[in-house]
C-alpha cells in the first residue's frame, strides 16, 4: 500500500485510533480497524468559483419533498429521544449547526425556537430570502459564553468538520439537562456508497468523488458508520440514544438531483437516470444511505475500553 504525503495530517482514525492506510484515491484514507473514511479536500466557502458550478434552483426542485419528508421524521426522532428540557410555556431552543438555506431552521420552528449558524454568506442569502435570519460565523465561535439548548443538529454538516470529534465535544457542553446531538449524515454501509466505492475499485471514479462531493465548495471530510461514530460519541462521553436512517432517494427529483451536478451534460444524466431505475428498487430492502444518531451527556466514563451495552438505561 502507498504511503500517504507527509503534508496530510491528522493520520490516524478520529474513531478508534488506529493509523489510516491509504484509501481509493489521492486524498482518501481509511481505517483498517473501524471502517472510518477520511478525506483531505479543499474547502472553498465563499468562493464565487466553486459556486458557479451549482445550479440552485435545480437543487431545490430536485431535494424539496424528499427533505421536506426526511426533516419531518428527523424532528420525530428528535422528540422520541429527547426529554423535557423547556420550562413551562417555554418552547425548547434548537440550534443547527451548518444551517445551509435554512430549510431544517424553518422546518424545526414548527416545535422549536429554532436557530441556525452558516458561514457561508450566499446560503445564507437564500435563506435570509425565505424569511430564516441564519448567524453568520462558525461554530462555536459565532455563540454567546452563556448560550444552551435543547437540542443542537448537525444536518448533514458533521462530516464536513475538520475536526468532528472537538465540535461534538463543544456542543455537548452547550446543551441544557436533559439535551441532545441530533446527527444526520452519509452512511459508509449505505448501499449506494458501497456501490460507488465498488464502480471506484473497478476504474470509474464519477460516483465515488460525486459522494464524497469532490470539487464542491464544501466536500465531505469524513464517512463514518453506525458503529464507528458511536465509538466516537463513546470517546466523548457521549450516549448513542437513538439510531435511525432516513430514505436517500425517491424517484421524484431523482433526474434533477443528478442533474445538478453536471450542468451540462444531459445525456449522461439521463443514461444514469435509467440505469437507477432498478436500484431504487433495489434499495427499498438495502441499508439507507443517511443514518441519524442521536447523542445526549452520559455519566462520566471511568474506563472507555469496551462498554458496548448493558449500562442503558431506558
Ligand atoms: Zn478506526
Amino acid at each position: 500500500m502507498r504511503a500517504f504525503p507527509h503534508t496530510m495530517s491528522n493520520p490516524d482514525c478520529p474513531c478508534c485510533g488506529q493509523a489510516l492506510e491509504a484509501g481509493l484515491a489521492t486524498w482518501h484514507r481509511q481505517c483498517p480497524a473501524c471502517g472510518y473514511e477520511g478525506a483531505q479536500l479543499a474547502i472553498a466557502i465563499n468562493a464565487t468559483e466553486a459556486h458557479q458550478r451549482v445550479d440552485e434552483a435545480v437543487r431545490e426542485q430536485a431535494l424539496h419533498d424528499l427533505r421536506h419528508e426526511n426533516f419531518e421524521q428527523l424532528l420525530d426522532i428528535i422528540d422520541r429521544a429527547r426529554t423535557l428540557t423547556a420550562a413551562d410555556g417555554e418552547r425548547p431552543k434548537l440550534l443547527d449547526v451548518g444551517a445551509g438555506y435554512g430549510w431544517f431552521v424553518r422546518q424545526a420552528a414548527t416545535r422549536f425556537t429554532a436557530e441556525g449558524i452558516e458561514p457561508d454568506a450566499g446560503a445564507r442569502a437564500v435563506a435570509a430570502r425565505a424569511g430564516v435570519v441564519l448567524r453568520d460565523g462558525f461554530f462555536p465561535q459565532c455563540l454567546e459564553p452563556d448560550e444552551r439548548f435543547d437540542v443542537i443538529s448537525f444536518n448533514d454538516s458533521i462530516e464536513h468538520f475538520d475536526d468532528p470529534a472537538g465540535a461534538l465535544a463543544v456542543a455537548a457542553g452547550r446543551l441544557r439537562p436533559g439535551g441532545v446531538l441530533a446527527l444526520n449524515l452519509p452512511d459508509a454501509q449505505g448501499a449506494l456508497y458501497r456501490l460507488a466505492r465498488l464502480l471506484r475499485r473497478l476504474g470509474v471514479s464519477g460516483p465515488f468523488d460525486r459522494m464524497w462531493q469532490v470539487g464542491m465548495p464544501s466536500p465531505h471530510r469524513h464517512y463514518f458508520n453506525r458503529g464507528n461514530l458511536s465509538r466516537l460519541a463513546g470517546r466523548l462521553g457521549l450516549e448513542t440514544v437513538a439510531v435511525d436512517e432516513l430514505q436517500s432517494l425517491r424517484l421524484k427529483g431523482l433526474y434533477a438531483r443528478i442533474a445538478y451536478a453536471r450542468p451540462h451534460a444531459a445525456v449522461t444524466s439521463g443514461l444514469l437516470w435509467l440505469g437507477m431505475l432498478p436500484l431504487l428498487a433495489a434499495l427499498r430492502w438495502l441499508h439507507g444511505d443517511i443514518m441519524v444518531l442521536v447523542l445526549r451527556p452520559g455519566p462520566p466514563a471511568r474506563n472507555a475500553a469496551d462498554s458496548g451495552d448493558g449500562a442503558l438505561a431506558g
